[in-house]
This record gives structure tokens, sequence and C-alpha cells, in this order.
């Protein structure tokens, strides 16, 4: 089974990487990879939604 990240569409082969991660957002699942989870991590921390916490 091959991960998809939801960002930016790279495909890496096997179990999902420890340095990708998965949020909600929605309702829906969305896998990030290492590189869209730091900034994904950026944007949720400017934010600082309660909701992520
Ligand atoms: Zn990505």
């Amino acid at each position: 089974m091959a991960s998809t990240c939801d960002f930016c569409g790279r495909t890496e082969e096997g179990d999902q990487p420890l340095t990708w991660s998965t949020a909600v957002e929605n309702g829906r699942q969305r896998t990030f990879c290492e590189t869209c989870s730091r900034e994904h991590l950026r944007a949720m921390e400017s934010k600082l939604d309660s909701e992520w916490w």
C-alpha cells in the first residue's frame, strides 16, 4: 500500500513514513509528507486554533 501526500501529491511506496503526518480536516483525513507537514504545522501554529490541540 502506497501513501500519497494530499497536499503536493508525492507518493511513497509501502507504509507511511514516520516523518509524514495525518490530520483530520473538516471530517476528512489528510496525509502530509515530510515537507508539507512542516508547512502545515507552521500554518497551524500561526492560527493556534484550539480545535487542533
Ligand atoms: Zn507533500
